[in-house]
This record gives structure tokens, C-alpha cells and sequence, in this order.
């Protein structure tokens, strides 16, 4: 558009300043290609092309595109005529615009046919001459005995010129054969130069209308695209009093359509999605293509929850209606949700219903999420934090606590649970509950979690060295190494480099890892067992394990989730229930410890049931390293007041 900034293709990265000479030059002559220019984003030769758009005999914009140059080197590569024939576009100087592929490292062709000596001096001030004047020219010369032929023609485009050269040691060099060879060539450059006429001002060829569609109609479902939207979104906004909902649809698992019914079935899918939307959108609403499997929407602002409404009716409709018979996949959405009380960019609006989509996308119950500004406090503190973790690994930001186990019956502390905590120098320690999820969902987990088990290793083989009580310490890891073949045999290296004995390191895996693929932590308490580790089930209680999950998994130790405890001094039933989860936990022969211990009420319960292990603030708090030798040191036995709490 003449007013306000252009809109781009997000694919393309242009300079304002081009940006507008492209536009005043499509404006003045209908239609431009631009001399070759290298695009700053993904660093290709391209050209752009464009044309302008005109509403009646108003100039309003201009429809342009980014043609890679590479486009016209198969066109300019002349194999197809003769084994090693090329031409070039060349500019009034010699400049090599584009090349064949064969002669694509040329720069120059006036000076690379001077300095090979192709051409003698007479013949190439000849060639200039032609080339400026704009004249056909034809050439033959000899290289290493073989003769050459070289046609060229004047392009309409930019005073560039078209250069064919053609060697003809393919044929014997007799005149008559000559005389078609020149004659095969004429007609091949003619064709060649109606070509590359035709893609070039291609656009041109187009109708406004069609321009139209180009630049902001979605040739798919026939909705309009983002560009349309964009230039649209304030007008629209007025319209309706500046009070709207900006929603963005999404399906889920989009990929997986694509990937298992075949594109053909998935852009049904999406065809039939957008007509369902379409439908059901009331006078002055607005719908937009954005992206792959993304549609903007732009309604009246109701209520939230009649709004819900209605977006829950469009999801059952759109599961009822796309998903395809044979299949048993569904077609399952989301939406994100904006409300607009005023004129704001765009862009804003945008980005704030694709936080609400990312809510929707993460949560497994809500598939439509209004957007809060708490929401967006979060994710920024969560992209801050992606953006730091790498760092912080590497300049150790990130400590080891260690939370010492009791034994209930001797006194003795027995072992310790690593706990990870990220040093942050302006926000001081922060709790693994603040980063561990994201972690899990960026995968940055697997690397976290083999870092703190190098620590606990390193600090064991530091006792060692002292001479100091060896204690197991427990280490969490993530299910996400369950799926990960190297993870076993990488644990087992990191072990053996400092020399320290594997019985000494236990694993920590949680109830809900175990529930969700019983068959592969199966498999991996196996695997871990066969290496000398010992396997502990963290956060019993907080699924719904039952005694034959707990007999067919061989854990070596069963944690208590601390759930479990809170609350248990005033309820008899829930004391009723930890004795019954203790039994259970002591005859399949596993050690029980119990987590969040905090009162003494609650341990001398637990001592008298029959617990194995305690683990809880009553005892102590997670310490640093150095704290935690100083408290070994300190009690070899538990006494009536311990530390911590
Ligand atoms: P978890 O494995 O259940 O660890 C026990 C958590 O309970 C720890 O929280 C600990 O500080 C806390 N706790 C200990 N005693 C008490 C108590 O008496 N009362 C209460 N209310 N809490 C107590 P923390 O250190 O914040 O860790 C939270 C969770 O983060 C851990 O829960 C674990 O799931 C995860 N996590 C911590 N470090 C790592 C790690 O290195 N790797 C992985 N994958 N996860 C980790
Ligand atoms: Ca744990
Ligand atoms: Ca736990």
C-alpha cells in the first residue's frame, strides 16, 4: 500500500530504502525486475519482480516477489543444444547478471573473453559496440582448435543483454554443418530470449484481479491471507467500535495428518475447517488464513463465556465434519483468545491470542484460552530463562543441594537426594519447580540432569579421596531419558570415570513416568539393575499405582509422595492410609521412605508403622555440599533435636 509500511512475506528480510525503490519503479512502469540483490535473510542471489496493483486507475500498492536467480541458470544452461553451451544476462558493461550453470562462476563476461583470449581485441570492441547499441550480434572464433559460436540479443529488461556461446567440436567444422548449427542457435536464443521475457515479466501477464488473489487471497481454502488481514485489522477494528476478539484457530497435530492421510487428505482437512469457520461468522466478522494449519479470526466481543460457547460448538462441528471416515485420527482444535477494548497494532494483538494458543496447545483440558497478562509476565520470565540455561551450564550457575535420608531405626543418616538449584546472580537461587517443566518440554532436561549426576559423582569420588563415610545419593531423571537408548550406558560412563561404585547412585524416576509406559520403565529399571544401579519410584501416591504395578516393577525403594503426610496428625483415615501403603510397599520386599517429613508427630508415626527411611525438613532442609559434609561429620546419629525446620 502507498500509506503505512509494506507488508512482507515473512520469508524475506528487505531494506526499506530498496523496499521503496522497487515500489515507485513497479508505480512508474507496471511492472520492474530489480538487478540481481543478495537477500539479507537467507543470504541467496535473487531478483525481485514485481508489478503494480491498481484500483480502477488508482495506484494503491505493488504485488512483488523474490525470484532466486537460481531459477534462470537451467534455462541458461545450454546442454540441452550442445554439450557444453551456456548463455548469460549481462548488463550494458559485461556484468554477469546470471549465468548457466556452466558458466556460473564468470563475473565478467567482456573480461573473462578478453583475458582467455578468446575473442582478439577487434572482435570484443566489436561485441561491446553491439551490446550497447542494443544490437544482435554473432560471433565465431577459435579456442584450441575448436570453433565457437557466440549469439546475442538485447533484452527488454534493464538494458541487460542475452549472451549464447556455444562450442561446436561436436560436429566436424564444415561450413554446411556451420550454417544450421548458427541456424539452430538463432531459433534456440529467440526462444530462449521469449522466455526469459515472459518469466520475468510473468506478473504482468496477470490481471489486476488476479494480482489481487496473488498478494492477499490463500489459494487454498479461498480465505483471505495474513497480508489482507494486516492491512484490514484497524479498518475492521472501527467497524466494530474497536471492541472485538482477536482468536486464532489451530488443529492439533496437524503434522500428524499430513504425515499418515497424505497432504491431499490434510488440505481437505483445512478446506473444510475453513468453510465451518466461514459459516458461522456474523455480519462485520472476519476470518484470515495465517499459516500451515493457522486461521485468525476477528469476532464480536461477547461475554466470555458465550464466546466459549460458541467456540466449543465450532470445535465439536470441526471434529464431526474433517475427520476423515477410514481414518481414526481426529481433528482436534484450539483457540487462542485476545479481547480488544482499543486500536492496537496488529502485530500486538497477534502475538498476545498466540501466547493464549500456546496455553491452549500445552493444556490438556482447556482447548480455549483467553489471554492474561499474567500469562505473558510468565512466558517472558520462561524465554528469559530458555535463553540463559545454556550459559548457566557452562559457567556453573546451576548448584547441587543435598537432603539428607535418616534411618528410622538406627538414627543414622543412611544417604542423601541431589536437588538442583540455578544460581541466578540477580534473583538468587531459584527452585527446580520454576524451571523443570520447561526443561522437560525443551529437552534441555537430558543434559541437566546427566550434569547434576557428574557432580554427585565428582563430590563421592572427592569422599573417597578424603577418606570420608561413602553415603548412596539418589538422582532425579526426567522421563524423558527413558526413550533415549544411550542414556543407561552414558550413566554408566560418567560413574566408572571417577572410579566410584555404582550401588552408590540411585534413580530417581517418578510414579507418573512408570504409569505412562509401564512396558519401557520395565525395561530400564532392568537395564539399571544389570549396571549396579539401584532404582527408586519417586512421588508414590500422587498417581493411581497398584499393588501389581509396584510387584512387576522391582524397585528397590518406594518413595511416600509428601502429599501423603500433609494434614495426616488430624486425620485417621489418612494415617489409615500411609500404614496400608507401608504394609503393601514392605511385603514386595521394596525400602520405604517417606518425603516432607516436617513435624515430630509425623515421625514418630512413621517410625512406629514401620518406615524404613525419612527425608523432610524436620530433619534438614537440602544443603549445599560444603554444609552437608560439615552436618556428616556432625551426627552420626540422630538426636531428639536435629537440625533444620
Ligand atoms: P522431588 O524429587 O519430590 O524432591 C523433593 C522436594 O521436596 C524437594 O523440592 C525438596 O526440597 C522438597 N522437600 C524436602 N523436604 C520437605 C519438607 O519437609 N516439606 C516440604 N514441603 N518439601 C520438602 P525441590 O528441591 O524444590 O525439588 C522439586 C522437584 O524438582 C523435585 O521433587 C524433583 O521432581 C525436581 N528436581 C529437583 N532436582 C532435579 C534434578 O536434578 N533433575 C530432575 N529431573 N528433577 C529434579
Ligand atoms: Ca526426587
Ligand atoms: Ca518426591
Amino acid at each position: 500500500p502507498l500509506e503505512g509500511d509494506p507488508i512482507l512475506a515473512r520469508e524475506t528480510q528487505m531494506d526499506e530504502k530498496w523496499l521503496k525503490e522497487i515500489l515507485d519503479q513497479a508505480l512508474e512502469q507496471n511492472t520492474y525486475v530489480s538487478a540481481r540483490h543478495i537477500d539479507k535473510k537467507t543470504g541467496k542471489s535473487v531478483f525481485v519482480q514485481a508489478a503494480s496493483l491498481h484500483n480502477g486507475k488508482t495506484p494503491i500498492g505493488a504485488l512483488f516477489a523474490l525470484v532466486p536467480t537460481e531459477r534462470y541458470q537451467n534455462l541458461l544452461t545450454l546442454s540441452s543444444v550442445a554439450a557444453q553451451g551456456v548463455a548469460f544476462v549481462i548488463s550494458p558493461t559485461g556484468v554477469v547478471e546470471v549465468a548457466g550453470r556452466s558458466g556460473a562462476k564468470e563475473n565478467n563476461l567482456f573480461y573473462r573473453l578478453q583475458q582467455a583470449q578468446f575473442l582478439d581485441s577487434q572482435s570484443l570492441a566489436k561485441l561491446k559496440a553491439r551490446v550497447q547499441a542494443k544490437e544482435p550480434a554473432f560471433m565465431r572464433y577459435q579456442l584450441q582448435g575448436a570453433t565457437r559460436l557466440l549469439y546475442g540479443v538485447s533484452l527488454p529488461i534493464n538494458d541487460w543483454y542475452l549472451a549464447a556461446v556455444v562450442p561446436t567440436d561436436f560436429i566436424r567444422a564444415q561450413a554446411q554443418h556451420l550454417t544450421w548449427v548458427s541456424l539452430g542457435l538463432f531459433i534456440f536464443i529467440f526462444i530462449l530470449f521469449s522466455l526469459l521475457v515472459f518469466y520475468m515479466f510473468r506478473l504482468r501477464a496477470y490481471s489486476n484481479k488476479q494480482l489481487f488473489q496473488t498478494a492477499f487471497v490463500d489459494p487454498l481454502t479461498g480465505a483471505d491471507n495474513l497480508n489482507r488481514m494486516t492491512e484490514m485489522f484497524s479498518k475492521r477494528l472501527r467497524a466494530m467500535d474497536n471492541r472485538a476478539a482477536l482468536v486464532i484457530f489451530d488443529i492439533l497435530k496437524f503434522k500428524v495428518i499430513n504425515d499418515m492421510l497424505g497432504y491431499e487428505r490434510g488440505n481437505l482437512v483445512l478446506q473444510r475447517a475453513a468453510s465451518i469457520l466461514r459459516e458461522n461468522l456474523a455480519e462485520g466478522e472476519y476470518l484470515c488464513r495465517s499459516a500451515a494449519d493457522n486461521f485468525v479470526l476477528l469476532l464480536h466481543l461477547m461475554d466470555r463465556r458465550e464466546l466459549r460457547g460458541r467456540l466449543t460448538r465450532l470445535i465439536t462441528s470441526i471434529r464431526r465434519n474433517c475427520t476423515v471416515s477410514e481414518s481414526c485420527i481426529m481433528v482436534d482444535s484450539v483457540f487462542g483468545i485476545y479481547e480488544l477494548s482499543e486500536q492496537i497494532p496488529f502485530y500486538i494483538a497477534l502475538d498476545r491470542a498466540r501466547l493464549a494458543l500456546e496455553n491452549a496447545k500445552r493444556s490438556s483440558t482447556e482447548s480455549i484460552q483467553f489471554y492474561d497478562e499474567k500469562d505473558r509476565r510468565r512466558i517472558l520470565t520462561e524465554r528469559q530463562l530458555e535463553n540463559a540455561m545454556e550459559q548457566a551450564l557452562a559457567d556453573g550457575s546451576f548448584a547441587l543441594m543435598l537432603q539428607p535420608k535418616f534411618d528410622f531405626q538406627t538414627h543414622k543418616m543412611q544417604g542423601a537426594e541431589a536437588l538442583v538449584r540455578w544460581n541466578q546472580s540477580d534473583q538468587g537461587l531459584i527452585r527446580p519447580d520454576n524451571f523443570i517443566p520447561l526443561f522437560e518440554r525443551n529437552g534441555f532436561i537430558l543434559k541437566l540432569d546427566m550434569f547434576i549426576l557428574e557432580k554427585v559423582v565428582q563430590l563421592l569420588a572427592k569422599w573417597k579421596q578424603e577418606g570420608r563415610q561413602l553415603l548412596p545419593v539418589a538422582v532425579n531423571f526426567s522421563r524423558l531419558h527413558l526413550n533415549d537408548s544411550r542414556y543407561i550406558p552414558q550413566m554408566a560412563r560418567i560413574v566408572d570415570a571417577h572410579h566410584v561404585a555404582r550401588r552408590l547412585i540411585e534413580v530417581e524416576l517418578t510414579e507418573s513416568v512408570i504409569l505412562n509406559n509401564r512396558e519401557l520403565a520395565q525395561n530400564v529399571i532392568r537395564g539399571l539393575h544389570n549396571k549396579g544401579f539401584s532404582v527408586a519410584m519417586d512421588d508414590f501416591g500422587s498417581g493411581y499405582s497398584s499393588l501389581n504395578v509396584l510387584k512387576s516393577l522391582q524397585f528397590d525403594t518406594i518413595k511416600l509422595d509428601k502429599e501423603f503426610l500433609s494434614g495426616c496428625e488430624q486425620n485417621p483415615t489418612a494415617r489409615q492410609v500411609i500404614r496400608g501403603a507401608v504394609d503393601m510397599i514392605k511385603a514386595i520386599g521394596a525400602k520405604v521412605v517417606a518425603e516432607g517429613v516436617e513435624t515430630e508427630e509425623q515421625a514418630k508415626f512413621l517410625r512406629k508403622i514401620g518406615c524404613d527411611l525419612a527425608q523432610g525438613y524436620y530433619f534438614s532442609r537440602p544443603l549445599p555440599a560444603e554444609e552437608f559434609e560439615d552436618l556428616l561429620q556432625m551426627v552420626s546419629r540422630w538426636k531428639k533435636s536435629p537440625h533444620g525446620a
